[in-house]
């Protein structure tokens, strides 16, 4: 029984953590840190037709994504059938269902961008044993944590399963040639947001899949986008920046984005490297010290940290409003992210070139 209830304690912190809600819950009460929180801007968001839940539009010759808002899969149509990257379990049975509007062949292979459950959690739902591809690193995590036990098994939370594992994997880069069309997966060389993210590149089309990087029209999601390694977030975005595209498929909300939106999510996390530098400099660490004592460490640092992040944010804040969506609800939760970064190495990191 104590079992049971500190597994729903932990799914529902899960919850809460990943922002994602999959069931209804009639007792839940909501937190809200920003009852006043700004307005969207203008661009960030595509209409969904809520009757249909979800949205399936072509990007450009026969490439699709599918959106419900939340989350994003792309389809590419071959010859001989389709390729399908990720497979987000909260589309669930629009997945097949948005497909089946564009074409009746099968999905004859997947691409896992990530080992994350909540992008590739509804694998099991294309049908016919398709080959699974995904680089090595990801394949590895994924042999690891993609269990039916333990504690909260792979994809709980968004209510998955155990994926199929893939069939064929690589290392730094794969040409597939399927029914014509030419697609190329890429790692950047080092771990960004994941141990190690499939950017999916269709040279023809100028299209590049990479995801949970950035935040089209957005700011990044909270934590700045749960980057695994900074250093990593930063290179995956030149590394991209290099490849010949026109159109980012971001895995993550309703709309596409561009090369001038990478550029702008680089701006944005210089802003909150300089406000950090800038805030470490110039707060006196004494006076908090008299403030707050120095018998509980934890707490000291705490409100150091916090006076830190807040002058940061409230920087960036002025700066972005009106330019990128939700830059009042995470740019603290960013700056605190990266105040070891700043703490720990050079302050003037990262230069955009
Ligand atoms: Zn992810």
């Amino acid at each position: 029984m104590k079992k049971i209830s500190t597994l729903k304690i932990l799914l529902m912190i899960t919850i809460l953590v990943t922002g994602c809600i999959f069931s209804a819950d009639a007792q839940i009460e909501i937190r809200s840190n920003h009852p006043q929180s700004l307005p969207l801007v203008d661009g960030s968001t595509v209409a969904i037709d809520p009757s249909k839940g979800y949205l399936i539009k072509e990007i450009k010759d026969k490439v699709y994504y599918a959106t419900d808002g939340i989350y994003q899969v792309m389809f590419i149509l071959t010859s001989t059938g389709v390729v399908a990257v990720d497979a987000p379990p909260s589309l669930g049975g629009n997945l097949l269902k948005s497909l089946k509007e564009i074409t009746d062949m099968n999905v004859t292979h997947v691409i896992y961008t990530h080992p994350h459950p909540d992008h590739i959690g509804g694998a099991a739902l294309y049908p016919g044993n398709p080959v699974i591809i995904t680089s090595e690193g990801t394949a590895k995590d994924l042999r690891r944590h993609n269990l039916s036990e333990g504690m909260i098994p792979f994809g709980a939370y968004v209510g998955g399963k155990p994926v199929p594992l893939p069939t064929k994997t690589f290392s730094k880069k794969m040409e597939l040639n399927i029914g014509g069309r030419k697609i190329v997966l890429l790692t950047s060389g080092s771990a960004a947001h994941s141990g190690e993210d499939v950017i999916v590149f269709l040279p023809k089309e100028k299209i590049v899949m990479m995801v949970d990087i950035v935040f089209p029209g957005w700011i990044p999601f909270e934590q700045l986008a749960y980057c695994q390694d900074l250093d990593g977030y930063i290179d995956i975005q030149r590394f991209v920046l290099k490849l010949d595209f026109d159109v980012l498929v971001p895995g993550h909300y309703s709309k596409l984005g561009t090369r001038e939106e990478i550029d702008q999510n680089m701006e944005y996390v210089d802003d909150l490297y300089s406000g950090l530098s800038d805030a470490i400099q110039k707060t006196d660490f004494a006076s908090v010290v008299a403030k707050t004592g120095m018998a509980n460490i934890h707490l000291m640092m705490e409100d150091y940290f916090d006076v830190i992040a807040r002058k940061t944010s409230s920087k960036v804040e002025e700066k972005w409003k009106g330019k990128l969506s939700g830059v009042d609800v995470w740019s603290y939760s960013n700056a605190r992210k990266l105040i070891p970064y700043v703490r720990e190495s050079a302050a003037d990191v990262p230069k955009r070139q």
